[in-house]
């Protein structure tokens, strides 16, 4: 397939035309042409390099009638995505090589997005001993990105071996921040609003405590440290600190933490429910901040599908979680773009080449994510219109699950094209399969 893209603002910069060719950037430039090619009007769009998640719940196997690998790749390519790395917190468990396997075939078989399973830190993410990190870190899904994710590994002596282990094949391990002594029977954010509303309090402290131990263990051992899903002000702090120390760590902050306050809780409607538990406004004003300064390295969704028999019930049994693919990045144009905290250059790094290099996915080589949109690379790309406000209709989404917090709300920017490997994934906003 060669595809010719016709006045791209490369990274929002001065329209250019791109020929894709061969699964790369054959050349950029003014006024291309190529015979036979597909042409692609891309006025008005800019092109970014391929999104890199994470953070996705894909939910295969285990609870295929809440998502699939399938159905999460092709929210994830409408997204933007090109690759999405799965949470180990499957049934069964990834926590072999022989799981991580099935969940990298899986993702190579629907071939939307390339999917790079997480392996789990414990086994069975009971956090009791360590799962076999050696063994997936060689298997054909080459895992580089541990965690026990929807879980603490609270255990700081288990911790402490987790981070050893993983230097070896330059690993790193992504910590849910979250002491559970703490958090026992949690429902939202601690403060004057869950005494007010009756709701068991999540403080700031159970996250920050955990990150403030990992960040002098990281440091200790000399290992590499991602913290997922950044919530409050104080964790932001903490970052910042062990960076200016030298610390080899690594965080992410969702699009609902950028976007959405504990006010949403106010409605009681479960659909805004999520671990960790959306904050206060200070906090967002921290994380977009910190996001904006690169203390804060990624967006990552924690898209979370849940059923709806999970979701649709009463506040304190719903499960926590929320999508996240289908809107990260319109997320990100308004709560950072159009207020000028971000450029467009800026969403590219935090969106896509930092987590590709925090997966190690950003080497040489045709499957490389996170690359300059520059001829030899990889066609790994997306075209997004900054123009156009889409409003969002839960029924419309590609997601086998409807648990989005942002149901008719309207957000800047739609993604029109999404290229893996110079193949289209989504033309004119639909998926191509
Ligand atoms: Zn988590």
């Amino acid at each position: 397939m060669t595809v010719l893209v016709k006045g791209a603002r490369v990274l929002g910069g001065d329209p250019a035309d791109l020929l894709l060719k061969d699964g790369r950037i054959a050349a950029v430039g003014e006024r291309l042409s190529a015979t036979g090619a597909t042409v692609v009007d891309a006025d008005g769009l800019v092109a970014l390099p391929g999104l890199v998640d994470l953070h996705t719940h894909l939910r295969e196997p285990g609870r295929e009638d809440a998502e699939t690998v399938e159905t999460g790749s092709r929210a994830a390519a409408l997204g933007g995505f090109t690759a999405v790395h799965a949470m180990a917190n499957t049934d069964p468990v990834a926590d072999t090589a022989g799981v991580v396997e099935q969940v990298w075939r899986l993702g190579r078989q629907a071939g939307l997005v390339d999917v790079v399973p997480v392996g789990a830190v414990t086994v069975g993410l009971r956090g009791e001993r360590l799962a076999e990190l050696g063994a997936m870190a060689d298997s054909a899904a080459r895992v580089r990105v541990f965690s026990d994710d929807g879980h603490c590994v609270s255990d700081p002596a288990l911790m402490r071996r987790a981070l050893e282990y993983v230097k070896a094949f330059d690993g790193v391990v992504a910590q849910h921040a979250e002491e559970p002594r703490l958090t026992a029977g949690a429902q939202m954010n601690e403060g004057d609003r869950s005494a007010r509303l009756g709701l068991t309090g999540w403080p700031a402290a159970a996250e920050e405590a955990v990150i403030a131990r990992d960040v002098l263990l990281a440091q200790h051992v000399g290992a590499r440290l991602h913290v997922c899903h950044v919530s409050t002000a104080g964790s932001v702090e903490l970052l910042r600190w062990a960076k200016s120390r030298g610390v080899q760590v690594t965080a992410e902050v969702t699009p609902h933490h950028l976007l959405l306050t504990e006010a949403c809780a106010e409605s009681y409607d479960p659909v805004f429910k999520v671990n960790p538990p959306l904050r206060t406004e200070e906090d967002v004003r921290a994380l977009r901040a910190g996001l904006a300064d690169g203390t804060i390295d990624a967006v990552a969704t924690d898209h979370a599908p849940h059923a709806v028999e999970d979701k649709e019930s009463e506040w304190a049994q719903a499960r926590p979680g929320m999508l996240g693919l289908e809107q990260a990045l319109s997320v990100v144009v308004e709560t950072l773009v159009e207020p000028g905290l971000l450029d467009w250059a800026g969403v590219a790094d935090r969106m896509s080449v930092r987590p590709a290099a925090i997966g190690r996915l950003d080497g040489a080589g045709d499957r490389a994510h996170g690359r300059p949109l520059a001829p030899g690379e990889p066609a790994t790309l997306l075209l997004v219109d900054p123009a156009a406000r889409v409003p969002v209709d839960p029924a419309a989404l590609a997601s086998r699950s409807r648990n989005t917090p942002y149901a008719g709300r309207e957000l800047p920017g739609r993604v029109v094209a999404t290229f893996l490997r110079g193949e289209a994934t989504v033309l004119d906003g639909e998926a191509v399969r």
